[in-house]
Parts: structure tokens; C-alpha cells; sequence
């Protein structure tokens, strides 16, 4: 079958495929909700989704449309997503019936020297904004490199086809809508610093307007370079030397009024990175298997562990109040153990099997108290003392780290039943700020996932920078089965709140029976070890939280941005994408109805 399709798409490629435009607008226009048969997408952006349907209908795979989805993302969602991030990339393939996953996350450089983030006139850790909009934020990127090891995979095309419908949109341009302005709003201040980045996202000096065509034929220059000459332009060669450039001697505006720091990255550290195979975390849940991404992300390991300990109550028959209120101490619980254990395997000894254990699920939600909420921040608990009763852990003074609030999450499944689940991101919205100019796109600042200074009392941080390591992510992208056959993929952007969403968003699907539009859709709740849950204001609404609160529970609106607290944010939590298999060949492809502006669901046979 696969020998076949490839056959046929090379010919379809040599008669000129690949120059296509992604193909005809959706037919129902943007919608959140799509069911059908043949192969399904959800992305944040209509571009993107078509793209990714155009390469399903010309015989790609699942892989083959992740990698047109994300490119075209690149162009229309650019400051969340593009070649200068990273991000991680779980995929099941129909051949083998199993879940792989793929680390591309980016890389600390060779460089890099433990106190990355302190001030070496101040000793004392640099303001968040400030490490932010710098190079020396900015980590080895690992989004080519991952796009280019899922093909070799899994693809039945080349990069340079799967390339082709981003190409189209940077050449020809899309619309401007409401979120891309106002996500260039938040950013404005910074962006002008740069002359790189003004050029491209503040056209006449200004705003976009809504319904203005933005192109980028910088990126879409890059994209044909890489095409033509593979990853290796950018891993070491003259794209690489651009990026190099760019954080070492940053493009400042004239009348710039920042100072913003250069950072180390060489084209020594472009040469070195890969992206890397690793197992997929996996846990039960009412009787389905969920698989999810393992460290260097604290994702799978912080959902799974949540969930196993949730595993010990049995929510479906708890009054809502009490079943969210397990939700969150749960997630409060995970969090604690999260921050103490969880960072780079190939720098720090992460007890992986036993966070995931049900010993030490049980361990855990024993101390969930029925009356009264844990005061965070709760300490973590000791994986290794497995036999304990349900003994408190000594309290230990603990910070609770600042992380961003933007990425995106996406969803593909193709004919022959693979499915993608990929979660990708530059960091912050803007990332760094930094546009590598005559590029076309943003670099990261993913290393400011790093902890800037030891946040664990006396115990060892396991997210300290150093060189070649990769700071701790909490993007969860997670497929789940039943009886080994795909039920369900989701994701979602939100920092540190992936991980809650991605949990809530299983705890409305498998404990209160929603579809999963409707999980998607509810009014969420992020609960990270701290002394309040993170809250949308429909939450707020809901009639069980004053029951949430009579037990202790304390919620806090975040509406302000993290690089301006002057800078208005809309509150919301996280923007996923899913998809949900319903049996003889039918999809559901569900995204969010209003969060980010909508994200964007179709199938490729909506008749079925
Ligand atoms: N840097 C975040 C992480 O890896 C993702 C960015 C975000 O969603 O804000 O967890």
C-alpha cells in the first residue's frame, strides 16, 4: 500500500504536485467540529488544516500532513510555532498497532553555563522579560530536525512535497484575523525593538489590520532552500549561519530602546542537534491506555501520574463537586512531584517508572483530604519509599516556576488509520522577538524553561540549565486506545497548564461522559501546586464552585501578560485539538469553539 502511494505521489510530485496551492477553502468555512471518514485534521488556523488535507488527499500519511500542517502553521500562526522552536511528536502507526513518540525539544548550547539567567553585575536572576527578549534565551531548535525524522519514518513523501502547501500560503499570503492582531498587540512594544521583526509583523509601523493579506516570501524562500538542499541548510549551513548571526549580534531597530543580552549559540550546536526516538509514557485509565510524551516534557509523567492517582476514586459517581475537587488535588499532588523529579534523562535521574506507578499513585491520593484542600506548595513525595503508609511528607519550601502561555497542538489521522498528535511551540508568544532577518521567522526562547535559580529547598532542581540539556516542557501531546486500536488524540497549548488541560479534558471524556467537543468546550481549571488554581472566568460561573470553594479550593483569574503586566490578556486556558475514533472508519476531528478565535476541524470525506 505504502510502496504504492509512494510510487504515485513521486509521479504526482515530478507533474508539478508539490507547487499546488493547498487546495480549495474549506467548504463549511472555519469550524470547530468536523465528522467524517478518510482522513480528519485539526489546527489552530484554516490554512494549516487545509494543507494538511491536501497531503492526505494525494496519499500522504499521517506524517506526510503533520508536516504540511506545521509548516503552513509556521506561516499563519508565527508566533507560537515555526522552524526556530521545538516541540514533541507522538505518533501510532497502523502497521505496527504502536504509539512512538519523537523529542524535539530544543537544546541548551554547548555554552551554556549553569547560571544562564543570573546577572552577573547583580548576582541575582534576571527579570523574566528580560531573559526572555534576548539571545540568550534562545535553544538549539528541534523542529526541522523532528519533521525530517517523522518522514524517514513514517512519511511516504520528502520534505520538499510536504513543504509545498506552506510555500503557497507564505507566497500568496492569508488573511489577517482578530487573534493575529491582537497577539501582535501584546507583543508590539518588542517587536519594534527589532528591525527584523517590525518589517515583518508591524507593516507601516503598525498593527495589522484585520482582513489585510500577510505574506512572507522571506519564509517562503527559507522553506525552498531547505527543500532543495535539506535540513543540513539549516543544521550547519547558510540559514544556520543567519540564525547564528542573529542571536549574537541582534538586529536592533534604530532608536531601539532595549539592550537585550546576545547569546552563545554557534553552528557547532545546529550541527549537533537530532531529534530523539523515545518510548511513550503509558498509563491505564478506565480501561483505556494513554500514551504521552516522557521527559525531557514533564507532560505524560504529570498526566499520567494525575490520572493514576485519580484512578483511586471513582469520579463518575462522585457529585461534581467532589469529582473536581479530585481533579484538582490530584493535579496539585502530581505538580509537587513534577517539579522535584522531572527534567532532561540524559542530564538527571528521572524515577519515571515509579512516578507512574500505581504504589505511588496510591501513596499520593492518600493524602488527598476529603474536607479540606492541601496547602500549597505541597511537598513532593518520595517514589522510592514506595511501601509507606500515608505519611505527610516533611514540608519543604518550594517555588513554583513562571512558564509562558503559548504553543499549539494539532491533530492528524489519515485513510489507512495513523494518527499524529503534535505539540509545537517557540515558547512565549514571539518567542524571543528575534526575526532572523531575510528568514521569515521567529527564534525561541524555550530556554527560559530552565528554572533560574534552584527552586527545591535543599533537595536537587532537576530543570537547572546546562549545556546540551533540555529544559523541561509540560506539552503533553497524548493518544489514547482501547483495546489497541486508536479512541482519541488531544493536545493543547498553555505552559504549564497543558498538562491540567490535557487532564481535564480526559476527566470530561472518561469520568463525566462528555463528548469531546464538550470536553474540549468546558470551562477549565489549572491547578500547579499553588496556594490558587489559575481559572477561566465561565469556571468561575459554574454552579459547583462555591462547593470547590466551601473545601478550601481558591481560584485566581490570569488576564495579565507575563513579559507586561500592563499588557491585558484574555484569560483563557489553553487552545486544544482533538480527535475521536468512532468506530467502522468514522472520525470526529473537534477543536475549540472560541478560545484563540476558534481552532479549525474538517475530515476529508464528510459524506461518511
Ligand atoms: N514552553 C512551554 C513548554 O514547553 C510551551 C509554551 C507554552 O505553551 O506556553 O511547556
Amino acid at each position: 500500500m505504502r510502496v504504492y502511494i509512494r510510487a504515485w505521489c513521486l509521479a504526482a510530485v515530478a507533474a508539478g504536485f508539490s507547487l499546488l496551492p493547498a487546495g480549495p477553502a474549506l467548504a463549511s468555512g472555519k469550524q470547530s467540529v468536523a465528522v467524517g471518514a478518510g482522513g480528519a485534521v485539526a489546527s489552530d488556523t484554516v490554512p494549516a488544516t487545509e494543507a494538511g488535507l491536501a497531503v492526505l488527499r494525494r496519499g500522504g500519511t499521517a506524517a506526510d500532513a503533520a508536516v504540511a500542517v506545521a509548516s503552513t502553521l509556521g506561516v499563519t500562526d508565527p508566533y507560537v510555532a515555526g522552524i526556530g522552536g521545538g516541540g514533541y511528536f507522538v505518533y501510532y502507526d497502523a502497521r505496527t498497532r504502536r504509539v512512538y513518540t519523537l523529542d524535539g525539544r530544543e537544546t541548551a548550547p554547548a555554552a551554556v553555563p549553569a547560571n544562564l539567567f543570573i546577572d552577573p553585575s547583580t548576582g541575582r536572576p534576571l527579570s523574566f522579560p528580560t531573559a526572555v527578549t534576548s539571545g540568550l534565551s534562545v535553544g538549539v531548535p528541534g523542529t526541522l530536525a523532528t519533521w525530517q525524522r517523522a518522514l524517514n519514518r513514517w512519511g511516504s513523501f520528502g520534505l520538499a512535497e510536504d513543504l509545498g502547501p506552506a510555500v503557497q500560503v507564505a507566497k500568496n499570503g492569508f488573511a489577517v484575523n482578530a487573534t493575529l492582531r491582537e497577539q501582535t498587540r501584546e507583543n508590539a512594544a518588542r517587536f519594534a525593538q527589532f528591525s527584523s521583526t517590525s518589517k515583518l509583523f508591524l507593516p507601516a509601523g503598525g498593527l495589522p489590520r484585520i482582513g489585510s493579506i500577510l505574506r512572507n516570501p522571506d519564509l517562503a524562500h527559507t522553506y525552498e532552500q531547505i527543500a532543495r538542499h535539506g535540513i543540513g541548510a539549516f543544521y550547519g549551513g547558510a540559514i544556520g549561519d543567519d540564525i547564528v548571526r542573529t542571536v549574537h549580534q541582534l538586529p536592533l531597530a534604530p532608536g531601539a530602546t532595549l539592550v537585550p543580552r546576545p547569546g552563545s549559540l554557534s553552528l557547532a550546536d545546529l550541527r549537533a542537534y537530532s531529534a530523539l526516538d523515545r518510548a511513550p509514557t503509558h498509563v491505564r485509565y478506565r480501561g483505556v491506555d494513554v500514551y504521552s510524551i516522557a521527559p525531557s516534557s514533564s507532560g505524560g509523567s504529570t498526566v499520567g501520574e494525575a490520572l493514576n492517582i485519580l484512578g483511586n476514586f471513582n469520579l463518575a459517581r462522585e457529585s461534581r463537586v467532589q469529582a473536581l475537587y479530585h481533579y484538582l488535588e490530584a493535579s496539585r499532588l502530581a505538580f509537587a512531584d513534577r517539579n522535584r523529579y522531572v527534567g532532561d534523562p540524559r542530564f538527571v535521574n528521572v524515577p519515571l517508572s515509579r512516578l507512574l506507578s500505581q504504589p505511588f499513585a496510591r501513596q499520593r491520593a492518600c493524602l488527598i483530604n476529603p474536607t479540606q484542600a492541601l496547602a500549597s506548595p505541597v511537598a513532593p513525595g518520595d517514589p522510592f519509599a514506595l511501601a509507606g503508609g500515608c505519611v505527610p511528607p516533611q514540608p519543604v519550601a518550594v517555588r513554583v516556576g513562571q512558564e509562558g502561555l503559548n504553543t499549539n497542538h494539532f491533530v492528524v489521522a489519515d485513510g489507512i488509520g495513523d494518527v499524529v498528535s503534535y505539540t509545537n511551540t517557540i515558547e512565549e508568544l514571539g518567542g524571543s522577538g528575534l526575526v532572523v532577518p531575510g528568514r521569515g521567522f521567529l527564534l525561541n526562547n524555550e530556554l527560559t524553561d530552565f528554572d533560574f535559580v534552584p527552586s527545591q529547598g535543599t533537595a536537587p532542581d532537576p530543570n537547572l540549565a546546562a549545556a546540551g540539556k533540555r529544559p523541561r516542557s509540560s506539552m503533553s501531546p497524548t493518544i489514547v486506545l482501547r483495546n489497541g486500536r486508536p479512541l482519541l488524540a488531544v493536545g493543547s497549548p498553555g505552559g504549564a497548564s497543558i498538562i491540567t488541560t490535557v487532564l481535564q479534558i480526559l476527566v470530561n471524556r472518561f469520568d463525566f461522559g462528555m463528548s469531546l467537543p464538550a470536553a474540549i468546550a468546558a470551562p477549565r481549571a489549572s491547578q500547579r501546586n499553588a496556594a490558587s488554581t489559575q481559572a477561566e472566568p465561565a469556571f468561575l460561573n459554574l454552579p459547583t464552585t462555591p462547593g470547590l470553594q466551601s473545601l478550601g479550593e481558591r481560584f485566581v483569574i490570569n488576564d495579565t501578560s507575563p513579559l507586561d503586566p500592563t499588557i491585558t490578556i484574555s484569560p483563557q486556558i489553553g487552545a486544544a485539538n482533538g480527535l475521536e475514533f468512532l468506530g467502522r472508519g468514522r472520525i470526529e476531528a473537534a477543536g475549540e469553539p472560541e478560545r484563540r478565535g476558534g481552532t479549525a476541524a474538517a475530515v476529508l470525506d464528510p459524506g461518511r
